[in-house]
């Protein structure tokens, strides 16, 4: 396929499905009971969310906040704006934040002291990715996938310049320079 052209594949479709088994395994039985609101943070988690909240056997809300960190770079400039909010009240509710990827940890530590303020029950982060080697923030991940090497990754809903969001799987982008 063009799309993949510039593409090292690092995760499978496959193992990506038995991770996600797994979270939701662990997610079903840590919130038994409980009244659960998973939030997906746009764009990027968004194939990673709709796989993740099948695979968790419970009655729960889903909600959507949108960041934007870094434009059509690919080196975090370390700001984060809120461009879309949450459309209820979380407040003494149990909440989940679904994300695809933490690298620096900003996005991170911004989307955790906003919602912290909305006075939730407990607040929690399942992250698909985390690119340890990246951290400038201290983060707490409850609930992760995989932990990869410092590089720049796409698909399964992860983009560069809003292009390969549709693969199914994650792969390494590769510069110009590593490609020819
Ligand atoms: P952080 O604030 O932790 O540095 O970055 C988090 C956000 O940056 C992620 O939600 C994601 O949108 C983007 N990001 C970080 N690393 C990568 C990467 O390797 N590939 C892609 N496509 N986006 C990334």
């Amino acid at each position: 396929m063009d799309l993949e052209k510039n593409i090292q594949p690092l995760l499978s479709t496959k193992q990506i499905e038995e991770k996600i088994k797994q979270m939701g395994e662990a997610l079903t039985q840590a919130y038994q009971g409980k009244e659960l609101v998973c939030v997906c943070i746009l764009k990027g988690s968004i194939v990673f969310f709709s796989d993740l909240i099948r695979s968790i056997d419970l009655p729960l809300t889903i909600d959507f906040l949108r960041v934007s960190s870094y434009g059509h770079a690919t080196v975090s400039s370390g700001e984060v704006r809120l461009v879309q909010d949450l459309s209820q009240s979380i407040e003494g509710k149990h909440v989940l934040i679904v994300e695809d990827i933490v690298d620096t940890g900003h996005t991170i530590s911004f989307l955790q002291s906003y919602l912290k303020a909305k006075h939730p029950k407990s607040l929690a982060l399942a992250s698909l990715l985390f690119k340890p080697s990246r951290t400038e923030c201290e983060v707490h991940i409850d609930h992760l996938g995989f932990t990869i090497d410092n590089h720049f990754v796409v698909g399964y809903g992860l983009d560069a310049a809003e292009k390969y969001r549709n693969l199914p799987y994650v792969g390494i982008l590769q510069t110009n320079e590593e490609s020819s």
